[in-house]
């Protein structure tokens, strides 16, 4: 027999001799118990179900000493034949319905196994009287003397060994538990470890089970939800079908339940929910809270009750969800809300329970929202002036919640007593927290605070106790929910204080000690450019927007002068040579981890004048350079990428079935789409930076290198689809394919795009900056663009004595411009020479411009021509009219250019921004201000708004729109400042 486990939970077989023989994958039958490999181990395991699979023969074990959790199919050869196994006794069957039966000579443990006897197997209703259920510290007190007989170590190993002696020694087992018990005891002393005993749970039984058999097999193996993959630990009733299915679908709003993936999409499209369907009835930063009737809304709660049953052992409420009411906590985004957890309770509770069951869902475990469940709960019970209990048996998870809700809790209320020096009463400490006396009384017992002395009950706090809570309460500063909100969540409603103007826009900055990076220069700009501002909602929008990238974004930055770091995975080769030394900075895009290349650097272009000024505004623009430099000889042809290796930052999926060519790695990549304007931008980045600190600090090895594998893919990018020799087809170094139905996804012919001349001296972008496909690959600004940022780059390197490699990026540079000119530049019937948006060199062209940045309206902002040029300035007349411009778009509330990436309702803020600095009118760029401002009524500047709805908007939190902002306001302050300043105030500079 194996070492017990803890809650008197049988481990597998039982202590009643079986029949031993060797078996075969044929003869081994349900009920066996043998030998199987487990995390790299022997385990003695029980099989439970069997199965036929395409694969041969799979088989479902029950792990000795693992909790059920862990239970798991396995193929036939991972288990060992050449081990006798053990036959199930005949008369076993009746043994199984009360497993827990122990052979008398194991006094102890039957003892425990009565009590898990005790409590009720199924749970078919509800309602349980307390009467037949242990108290939950009562079971935990004498818990604390089981529990070392059944976890030894902390990763299972010695447990392992444990059990593969005692089962050769079956006597033997219970007199070390014995043994073990009472030294346990001694260092149990005086509290628990919520860490260890999670862990235990982990690898020990569970402490409520549901013996019924057909639940002992976990039917589902994966369930995708929302934007997570949960992996289900115990049986759910969800149609049998679904037990084949390698994965299951469940809208994250309805909890619907597809099993094909294509089902599933269809329905995606359909589902208008965005909320759980009840009333929301607590809104704070950090959560929401909805409280939903089982009756009304009956699928919706049998589906939730479905959707927990995978992560909840001992419940089945999933029948009758009428007489409950669900409060359903959930987090905000601009999605929709997304379910954290829930708890159930009845609508009228004869006991007197506050809870009947509580879940957090796995995803959301472990960070402090367990116990705002259970706060919540007795909150609830306060309001109807009730004291609460919850229903047992308790999940695993959820008694040790409670546990450690009620501990702490006490613990506080006490010391509040004891500052006041007031006498105190169970009465009093249960009405204060809506708990049970019944609940005091036995959590003060197991804390030991309780004592009986000279005939008077009295409550001593241990000083052990008092040390622990200060120290728990530190540390619980640091979870999420009291730390910091999510920003993507934060961004999506208005904070206070309002500005004073009409449009009372709110203060979206984070909290100080949220803020992701700060800089006392930028705190400087922001009062200088404000306190002259005559606007104070433009003033808002200002003091929001321009620290929006420091205060948000700057997920990783190290100075570097502490790191050494070695290349953790993959080949290391020359290539690597000196990778991720010296400063590096990691700057996302707002709500997606990834950084890419072009956001990043029109993001920190705001702070490149303040480099000179704050060396920490320094370090990071360097740090900037260096990471963007590794990416680009990651992989050039990539547009957005990955956490560096040296920020311990996890690795996300961009959830796409891509097939690129040249293949990437994607532990370093987000996106491969190539755009020829990410790396003009990881020029730009390196050429502003050195015109605002005239530091060349920047220039090693790993920059060069980047240079080098940047004009690689120039010299690659500008070959033509036919060999202009033979006229025979080549296929480009560059291909991608993606799956899916929107057109501007994935590129035809295979992944090359539509064919582009020879001898147009111009580079193919595959696709644009709005990470559309291009529908003629001669993209002309971000030619334009590769050409000014070439030609930037060969200046500094010229003058950093670095004479060839800058005479070659000029004839790159100068090669561009002149093709530009040639092969982009068309005669329009209407509006005469113009720049087209995309050429072929076959003589077509797309005319058009798209808000992204770069775009022909921001020619001059990019240095390509002067704003008074009059191919310019056709252009510009041509792309700002509806009649000129496919995507310009207008509407009753809003108007400006927009682009195939949002759809032909919505216009881009940062195209009425660019228009603004490329603008001599003063009463043009007073109704691009006024335009933008109207529709940042959350206080910051969205990606897209609908042209007829202002609130109909694309992304809350997207800080290269609000850096374009701050970039335009910096603009006016020196260019124009009557527009923007209070009357007579002189030009500033930052
Ligand atoms: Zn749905």
């Amino acid at each position: 027999m194996a070492a017990g486990t803890p809650s008197g939970e049988p481990t597998v077989g039982s202590d009643t001799p079986r029949l031993r023989g060797k078996a075969t994958p044929e003869t081994l039958k349900t009920g066996c118990i043998a030998w199987v490999e487990k995390e790299g181990q022997p385990r003695r395991a029980e099989i439970l179900s069997i199965k036929e699979t395409k694969s041969g023969k799979q088989f479902y074990c029950n792990f000795d000493n693992f909790n059920k959790r862990l239970d798991e199919w396995v193929p036939v050869a991972r288990i060992d034949f050449s081990q006798d196994v053990e036959w199930p006794n005949p008369e076993k069957e009746k043994l199984k319905e009360s497993k827990s039966k122990k052979a008398p000579s194991a006094p102890k443990k039957a003892q425990v196994s009565k009590k898990a006897q005790k409590r009720p197997g199924k749970r078919e209703q509800s309602v349980q009287s307390e009467a037949t259920t242990p108290h939950p510290w009562t079971e935990f007190v004498e818990l604390q003397g089981q529990r070392k007989s059944s976890s030894v170590g902390l990763d299972g190993d010695s447990q392992a060994r444990a059990s593969v002696e005692a089962s050769a020694t079956p006597a033997g087992a219970d007199e070390m538990d014995v043994d073990d018990k009472e030294e346990d005891n001694k260092k149990e002393e005086g509290g628990f470890n919520r860490e260890d005993e999670i862990e235990k749970l982990r690898t020990s039984g569970s402490m409520t089970q549901n013996p019924a058999e057909i639940s002992r097999i976990r039917n589902i193996s994966k369930v995708q939800f929302g934007r997570n993959d949960l992996f289900p630990w115990y049986f759910s009733p969800y149609p049998e079908a679904f037990g084949q299915e390698d994965v299951i679908f469940i809208c994250e709003f309805c909890l619907s339940y597809y099993g094909d993936e294509r089902a599933f999409t269809r329905h995606r499209k359909k589902c208008t929910l965005l909320h759980p369907p009840g009333n929301e009835i607590y809104r704070d930063d950090y959560v929401s809270f909805f409280e939903i009737d089982g009756r009304r809304q009956r699928t919706w709660c049998r589906n939730l009750c479905l959707l927990s049953k995978m992560f909840l052992d001992h419940k089945t409420l999933y029948y009758d969800v009428d007489p409950f009411l669900f409060y359903v906590m959930a987090t905000r985004s601009d999605k929709g809300c997304h379910i954290v957890g829930y708890f159930s309770k009845e609508k009228e509770s004869a006991d007197g329970y506050n809870v009947a069951c509580i879940l957090t869902l796995p995803q959301y475990q472990r960070k402090g929202f367990g116990r705002l469940l259970i706060q919540f709960s007795y909150e609830l019970s306060k309001i109807e002036g009730k004291l609460g209990s919850p229903e047992k048996p308790l999940s695993d998870l959820g008694l040790l919640s409670y546990r450690q809700y009620w501990s702490e809790n006490i613990l506080d209320v006490l010391l509040g007593y004891n500052e006041r020096d007031d006498k105190v009463t169970i009465e009093g400490i249960s009405t204060a927290l809506a708990m049970t006396t019944q609940d005091v009384e036995h959590t003060l017992q197991a804390m030991k605070m309780q004592v009986y002395h000279k005939s008077d009950h009295k409550i001593v706090i241990p000083e052990k106790l008092i040390k622990q809570r200060e120290k728990q309460k530190l540390k619980q500063k640091r979870v999420p929910l009291k730390a910091c909100p999510n920003y993507a969540a934060y961004a999506t409603y208005p904070h206070r204080p309002l500005s004073t103007g009409p449009l009372a826009l709110p203060f979206q900055r984070p909290d100080p000690r949220c803020r992701t990076f700060h800089s006392d220069e930028i705190e400087r700009v922001i009062k200088e450019v404000t306190s002259r501002m005559a606007d104070p909602d433009l003033a808002r929008l200002f003091e929001n927007a321009f620290p929006s990238t420091t205060d948000t974004t700057v997920k990783f930055h190290t100075n570097g002068r502490d790191t050494a770091f070695v290349r953790m995975a993959g080949s290391r080769s020359s290539r690597d040579e000196g990778a991720w030394q010296g400063p590096h900075s990691f700057i996302i895009t707002g709500d997606i981890i990834a950084e890419w290349l072009r956001d990043s650097t029109n993001q920190l272009r705001p702070y490149q004048a303040l480099a000179k000024k704050d060396p920490a505004i320094f370090d990071l623009l360097l740090g900037a350079v260096n990471t963007q430099a590794e990416y680009v000889i990651e992989s050039p042809y990539c547009n957005a990428f990955q956490p560096p290796p040296i920020s311990d930052l996890p690795i996300t999926s961009n959830g796409q079935d891509d097939v690129v060519h040249p293949v990437y790695e994607p532990s370093a990549v987000f996106e491969c789409k190539y755009e020829l304007d990410s790396l003009a931008h990881f020029l730009a980045l390196a050429n502003d930076f050195y015109e605002h600190s005239d530091s060349t600090a920047f220039l090693n090895d790993r920059w060069f290198l980047a240079v080098d594998t940047l004009l690689e893919v120039l010299e690659q990018q500008s070959q033509p689809t036919f060999d202009p020799e033979t006229g025979r087809y080549r296929r480009n170094d560059y291909t991608f394919q993606r799956s899916t139905n929107t057109g501007t996804e994935t590129l035809n012919l295979q992944g090359i795009g539509n064919p582009l001349n020879s001898g147009t001296g111009l580079v193919r972008s595959a696709f644009r900056p709005s990470d559309d496909a291009t529908i003629l690959g001669f993209f002309i600004p971000a030619n334009a663009m590769m050409s000014v940022e070439l030609g930037r780059t060969a200046k500094l390197l010229k003058a950093a004595d670095h004479g060839p490699l800058a005479e070659k990026l000029m004839k790159w540079s100068e090669k561009l411009r002149t093709g530009v000119m040639e092969h982009g530049v068309v005669k329009h019937k209407k509006y005469g020479d113009v720049f087209a948006y995309e050429v072929d060199g076959y003589g077509s062209a797309i005319m058009m411009d798209d808000a992204n940045y770069p775009s022909l309206l921001a020619l001059p902002v990019m240095g390509f021509v002067d704003a008074k040029d009059p191919i310019y300035q056709n252009t510009r007349r041509m792309i700002l009219d509806k009649l000129g411009n496919p995507y310009y778009l207008t509407g009753k509330d809003f108007k400006g250019i927009g682009g195939p990436h949002i759809g032909l309702r919505n216009a881009w803020p940062m195209s009425l921004l660019i228009q603004a600095q490329t603008s001599d009118s003063d009463d043009e760029i007073k109704e691009c201000l006024n335009y933008v401002l109207k529709s940042a009524r959350l206080g910051l500047v969205h990606e897209s708004v609908d042209v007829n709805y202002l609130s109909q908007y694309t992304r809350s939190w997207f800080a290269w729109a609000n850096g374009v902002f701050a970039v335009t306001i910096l603009d006016l302050a020196k260019r124009k400042p009557h527009l923007i300043f209070k009357h007579g105030a002189s030009p500033y500079e930052v």
